[in-house]
């Protein structure tokens, strides 16, 4: 693992030592799972369950934020038998699906969702013409719930075809009252008013978090990261930490640490779990 300078390596000591009343915030793809071509085929890595339990008890909190369905992240990541452990030993694992718009805990266990948003049917009834007048018919929709994504890594040039969705999608989700998220080879339209930022505020809130530390590799996680900078300037020990990959590193500059992909993630998750302990 890099710190980015040596105020990281300060701020990571500082996390150490709030550890207890830390709240632990990761994203999932590319994060926690290897990124795959097919992000239905994604896993969560071999040994990340065994991390975040040993991480659960040295913190106040653990929660996955992701822009997954809550279901989804629950299966792929085998989430509901890591909260069982994790509730066993007294924690809590939070998870917040569709950027926060879904929330599940390992003591509630019941996934919280609000409606479909309003404007939802009438983008999906004119999204077809706008893929084809973008010469990109044959991309790949899937279907949410809460929110559709548009994916083009298995079109024939990914980036091209990224290129000349996003405006036309942004233009569609404008007209409908949605938002636009983009990230690697996909283009996520959705409900307003919600975004990592707003979950980690949430967790602080709910569980009273005295320190922060957020994990992710991807666009879809600069809102987190600008609310636990935010949290830092109120002085609240944070650690932001860059899963880096080959394909994408927008986050690298805004964070304190940067590690290689879910395997770097985890090993620092140890590390923090061991100094924690000893501290
Ligand atoms: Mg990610």
């Amino acid at each position: 693992m890099e710190f980015t300078s040596p105020e990281g390596e300060h701020k990571y000591a500082a996390l150490v030592r709030a550890a207890d009343r830390a709240v632990v915030g990761l994203d999932f793809d590319g994060t926690l799972a290897p990124i795959v071509d097919d992000p239905e085929r994604a896993h969560i890595h071999a040994e990340a369950g065994d991390v975040l339990v040993d991480l659960a008890d040295v913190v106040a909190a653990v929660a996955v934020i992701t822009g997954r369905p809550a279901r989804q992240a629950l299966d792929l990541g085998g989430l509901e038998a890591v909260g069982n452990t994790i509730g066993d030993h007294g924690k809590e694992l939070y998870l917040f699906g569709q950027y926060g718009n879904e929330r599940w805990s390992s003591t509630r266990r019941r996934i919280v969702s609000p409606r479909p948003p309003q404007g939802l049917a009438t983008f999906l009834r004119d999204l077809p013409r706008t893929l084809r007048n973008a010469d990109a018919a044959d991309a790949w929709v899937e279907d949410k719930g809460l929110a559709h994504a548009v994916h083009t890594r298995r079109m024939a040039d990914p980036d091209a075809a990224f290129q000349r969705l996003l405006g036309p999608l942004r233009d569609l989700a404008d007209r409908n009252g949605l938002v636009l998220e983009p990230g690697r080879n996909v283009i996520e339209v959705r409900a307003p008013g919600m975004d990592k930022g707003r979950a980690v505020e949430a967790l602080v809130e709910e569980v009273g978090a005295g320190a922060f530390l957020f994990a992710g590799d991807d666009l879809g996680d600069v809102e987190a990261f600008e609310a636990v900078a935010a949290l830092a300037k109120e002085g609240m020990p944070t650690l932001l930490v860059c899963s880096a990959s080959d394909e994408v590193s927008a986050l690298a500059e805004r964070a304190d640490v940067v590690v290689r992909g879910p395997e770097g993630v985890l090993d620092l998750l140890r590390r923090l779990t061991a100094d924690a302990r000893s501290s």
